[in-house]
């Protein structure tokens, strides 16, 4: 690409990145070109650069990547959700409440979960538990007993008692059966410690959404009960007089639900069974509808995977609707809504940044003219379709020239051309390609073997993180972030790349982003200057990227640097976690690196003697090993 003559802007960087699409008011360009964050959406008035947040970062001695979390963004998000709740609730007279309920797997930091109990206090945001670990988790943190603590997850004796205690304890902690064998273990426990169990049940919706992660409804849901299942509870229950401790419906759709209508359904369906409920008589106070309120990852508003078509005021007017419509003409009261939504909570709050260490180019040697004359025949129709190539034949030639250059391939396997006559074929082939790829554009249409020509020759930029630590879900399951440079934003980008991390794996690569018109290979990227790092950020990765990832490579967790934003625009480091050095990675795998130092103590030991070092020399190589165990796992400057 050839720079433009006429002048970059930063507004034509905020146009090609889709900061304002998919940024939610919460991020923007300065005039100087730098990304910019705000915890109050659309006001810049007080935002903070992001490259000052890094050098700060810097100065304080940690080095990049790292993970950046923005702590007054998640208590934004905490407000925002529960207040459109509880407008949605007035403005149409809904007679009961709203109350949040954190899902701790979303992201089971302790800041995490304590920023949420903190700042959700005043709103009195609970928390869900899916696990035992979970649960002791929550009870640790939870203060608040106006929130509710919802257990879902299968649960053993332990689990069951935990719940109770919490119980005993004054909280509406809610024990959610999710499958029949639950409940006589349920009361059985209660009978024991005495206690009058909050119960729920999860049921399986036959509405079922379109979502990548939703497969948490539909008949083929592996959680959650049927029709039949739940008669049979309510049955044991009456059996036990215990119905009027049935007080909450349960039901996940799955994460990320795109698709409004899909929400509206679930929500139509799961009232009807409420009504059910507290038509049997068990004491229903709950209707809880789990998460999939949905990130606009890509910004298009769209019913597409990585979006969503409805906003926040949408969602909760038509569940609030949803519920009293099917309510009132069934004559049942208003129930207190739940939601567990925890992506849309944690996902805009946290920001990986790291910084790109080399890129590779595919641009091949300029051709020096003719070719010596014993020059192999199909390097010499390599080139001859190369000459020949115009608007009229591009797709012809690109198919020459593929041919060609699998014949050049072959003869080299058959010792009939050189090694350095090989690299002269793919030098003409890639000549080829790239003029083929420039003409190209000026085609009407783009014949379906040309489409991943442009790809085929963009850059590769290598980053300084691992996809599989930090961004696990781009690699399992294709999801997209927005990522873009964090400065330079008033100079054009004059490369397209796709990007490569750090472990060596073929699979360590981001080559999917957002594009308002779908999914785009390569993203516009900056020359890298010889005189200053070039940083790039992925953003809305708060939510499930944390510990799902893997130490693949062993490259461990990255540093995390929390900053809360005062109200004149400048920011505090709250708080800095080191990522894992060398040794803690190490210790994770079972090693003792005690006696790994030790035994390379040895290695070195015998080098001395057999000569090969000297003992000075010992002393310097070991000290150098042990610098490399207490470093960052990271690419270090
Ligand atoms: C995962 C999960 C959630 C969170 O869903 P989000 O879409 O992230 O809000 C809520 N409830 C249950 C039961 C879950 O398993």
């Amino acid at each position: 690409m050839t720079p433009t003559l006429e002048r970059w802007t930063t507004e034509r960087s905020t146009e090609l990145y889709g900061v304002r699409e998919w940024g939610a008011g919460f991020f923007g360009i300065s005039p100087s070109g730098a990304l910019q964050v705000t915890a109050e959406p659309g006001n810049f008035d007080h935002a903070v650069s992001i490259p000052e947040v890094i050098e700060g970062i810097q100065a304080r001695g940690l080095d990049m990547p790292v993970l950046l979390r923005i702590e007054n963004i998640l208590d934004t998000q905490i407000s925002l959700l529960n207040d459109s709740f509880l407008a949605a609730i007035k403005s149409l007279d809904y007679k009961g409440s709203y109350l949040g309920a954190y899902p701790i797997k979303v992201n089971q930091q302790q800041q995490v979960v304590e920023a949420v109990t903190r700042h959700g206090k005043k709103y009195h945001h609970g928390l869900e538990a899916g696990s035992k670990a979970e649960l002791v988790a929550a009870m640790g943190m939870l203060r608040d007993t106006g929130a509710v603590l919802v257990c879902n997850g299968y649960k053993d004796e332990e689990f069951i008692d935990l719940g109770l205690h919490a119980t005993q304890m004054g909280f509406t902690c809610v024990l959610v059966v999710e499958m029949p064998g639950e409940l006589p273990l349920i009361i059985k426990r209660s009978r024991a410690l005495g206690v009058k169990p909050i119960l729920g049940i999860r049921v399986k919706l036959s509405a079922q959404a379109n979502g990548m992660w939703a497969e948490s409804g539909g008949d083929r849901s592996i959680f959650g009960l049927n029709a039949a299942q739940i008669i049979e509870i309510i049955d044991a229950l009456k059996e036990a007089d215990m119905l009027d401790c049935l007080q909450l419906l349960h039901y996940h759709l799955g994460s990320q639900i795109p698709n409004i209508r899909e929400i509206r359904n679930a929500v139509a369906e799961a009232t009807r069974v409420y009504a059910g409920l507290a038509g049997e008589g068990a004491g229903m106070r709950y209707l809880d509808l789990g998460g999939g309120l949905a990130v606009d990852y890509d910004g298009t508003q769209t019913n597409f995977m990585s979006s969503r078509n409805y906003t926040l005021d949408e969602y909760c007017v038509d569940v609030v609707e949803g519920v009293m419509t099917v309510l009132d003409e069934q004559g049942v009261d208003h129930p207190t809504i739940i939601t567990e939504s925890g992506r849309a909570l944690v996902a805009y709050y946290s920001m990986l940044l790291f910084n790109v260490l080399d890129t590779a180019r595919f641009e091949p040697e300029p051709l020096s003219g003719e070719l010596p004359d014993d020059t192999h025949i199909h390097i010499q129709h390599l080139l001859e379709t190369l000459q020949a190539l115009n608007l009229r034949n591009v797709q012809e030639c690109f198919n020459d020239v593929l041919y060609y250059r699998d014949e050049v391939r072959q003869a080299f396997n058959q010792g009939r051309i050189s090694f350095r006559e090989r690299a002269l074929g793919e030098n003409v082939f890639w000549e080829a390609v790239r003029r083929i790829a420039i003409l190209a554009k000026d085609l009407p249409t783009l014949p379906q073997e040309l489409e991943g020509i442009s790809q085929a020759l963009s850059d590769i930029y290598y980053c300084n993180f691992s996809v599989f630590q930090s961004l696990p879900d781009s690699w399992a399951i294709g999801q997209l972030f927005p990522i873009m440079p964090v400065h330079r934003l008033d100079e054009e980008p004059t490369r397209e790349g796709l990007l490569a991390d750090i472990t060596c794996d073929c699979d360590g690569k981001i080559d999917r982003f957002i594009d308002s018109q779908g999914v785009r290979r390569t993203m516009p990227l900056h020359e890298l200057k010889d005189s200053e790092e070039y940083y790039l950020g992925a953003f809305l990765v708060g939510a499930y990227q944390e510990t799902l990832g893997d130490l693949h490579n062993l490259l461990g967790d990255t540093n995390v640097v929390t900053i809360r934003i005062r109200k004149n625009g400048e920011f505090n480091f709250v708080s800095e976690l080191e990522g894992d050095s060398v040794e803690d990675i190490l210790s994770y795998v079972e090693y003792d690196t005690k006696a790994l130092l030790t035994r390379f103590r040895e290695t070195a030991e015998h080098a001395v003697r057999r000569g090969r070092i000297t003992a000075t020399q010992r002393r310097e190589i070991l000290q150098a090993y042990k610098n490399g165990l207490q470093g960052y796992t990271y690419f270090e400057r």
